[in-house]
């Protein structure tokens, strides 16, 4: 049993022409009228594939499929279907899109579940008009924080206006919408948005945990001076400091680090950043990200080894602010397993990887068991109108997403 391939393809095009810049790139932000215009057509292709349909308090849009047994935890289905402000046509349609054409094929089969099913288009994924995503998500299970409906975006709209705005009258008491125990499992799929796929040649991937990320922010502190008469011996340059904690950090990360550990400086600031004078103070960012919760710890530990003896070398100040501390989260073993069964009977060997950048799905993991599949692009190019991935590929993971469902619906 395969999915219709022209209706997903048909879908994936029309999106894509929604917010469309230039020739493949598309800008659909949070809220926005593109947002909202997008939504309305995804709305209908929901009810095509046998959905009712409704918007709830935090802009998600949402379909649902009564399976015979009522009282059985549910199946949730989704991605996201807004997007960067300079974005690609894959990120989050694909899997939101592949969702609703697993329902629309089960539908054409004449298939009413065991399990009731729910396709869900995350509202606010992306987070760059107002600084903080996976809104919706984080409104589904009651993970919102105060003051989230007053932060504005650059042209000093708040989320609460930018919701009414796109039609929704925004009810944060609704949150949380699902509890643990209400649904079975939830299934995403995403383009890779990494290398990894195309580097094995495999179309497909099952994913085994979204990598759980650190974000510090260092600042060093040194003392300004004339760039021209202050000797090497008697300086405390900040920048340099910076540039080789940097460096040490690199290396312990490419030595020491597992396969999947990825260690990025990101953003740098220097103070006063003129030509002729020695930098008095810098501020950088650290992303250290790991499956391995343990190796991701000690590599921390000898980060701030790196840090502390850099600055005394350099006769620098420093302190570390933690921006950011996610755990790792594991897809479960048993989707997993399914997945790989239906992966064997539809023949693609699709290897096993992890995820790099999080997901909805992340969030979906503290209130029900989930998996992932992931569908190659192009170079890893992702959040760029570059972005692209074969239909083909695409096909084949919207398949096994289908196969994947099935299984889990009818159990
Ligand atoms: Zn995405």
């Amino acid at each position: 049993m395969q999915i219709n391939q022209d209706r997903f393809q048909e879908h994936i095009d029309s999106l894509a022409k929604i917010g469309k810049i230039g020739e493949t790139g598309v800008c659909r932000l949070a809220h926005s009228k593109e947002d909202r215009e997008a939504v309305d057509v995804v709305r209908i292709w929901m009810e095509e594939a046998g959905l009712e349909t409704h918007i709830d308090g935090f802009g998600n849009l949402i379909g649902r499929l009564e399976g015979k047994d009522k009282d059985k935890p549910i199946l949730l289905l989704g991605s996201h279907i807004d997007s960067q402000p300079y974005g690609g046509r894959f990120d989050g349609t694909a899997g939101a899109l592949g969702a609703i054409e697993v329902v629309h094929t089960m539908k054409d089969q004449g298939i009413t579940p065991n399990r009731t099913i729910e396709v869900i288009c995350f509202s606010d994924e992306e987070g760059s008009r107002f600084n903080k995503g996976v809104f919706g998500v984080r409104g589904i299970i009651g993970q919102l924080e105060e003051g989230e409906l007053e932060r504005k975006d650059k042209n000093g709209i708040s989320r609460l206006e930018a919701l009414r705005e796109f039609g929704v009258e925004p009810d944060l008491s609704q949150s949380p919408v699902y509890k643990p125990g209400d649904i079975e499992a939830f299934l995403e799929l995403h383009i890779e948005q990494g290398p990894v796929l195309e580097s094995q040649d495999k179309p497909v991937g099952i994913v085994s945990a979204i990598s759980g990320p650190i974000w510090l922010t260092v600042t060093l502190e040194g003392f300004a001076g004339h760039a021209g008469s202050v000797p090497m011996n008697l300086r405390q340059d900040a920048f340099l400091g910076a540039s080789i904690i940097t460096k040490e950090f690199n290396e312990l990360i490419r030595k020491e680090g597992t396969p999947n550990t990825v260690g990025t400086v990101g953003s740098v600031q220097t103070f006063p950043n003129s030509r002729n004078i020695i930098p008095e103070k810098v501020e950088f960012t650290i992303d250290l990200r790991d499956i391995d919760l343990e190796a991701r710890t000690k590599l921390e530990k000898e980060l701030y080894d790196i840090i502390e003896k850099t600055s005394k070398e350099l006769n620098l100040d420093y302190s570390i602010s933690e921006d950011t501390r996610s755990d790792p989260r594991y897809c479960a073993d048993w989707i997993k397993d399914i997945m790989k069964e239906e992966d064997t009977k539809l023949g693609y060997g699709s290897p096993t990887l992890m995820s790099g950048p999080f997901h909805d799905a992340l969030f979906m993991s503290y209130i029900c068991d989930y998996g992932m599949i992931f569908v190659r692009c192009e170079k890893g190019i992702s959040h760029n109108p570059l972005e692209y991935a074969e239909m083909e590929d695409l096909q084949k993971g919207v398949n096994l997403l289908y196969h994947t469902a099935m299984k889990i619906a009818q159990s």
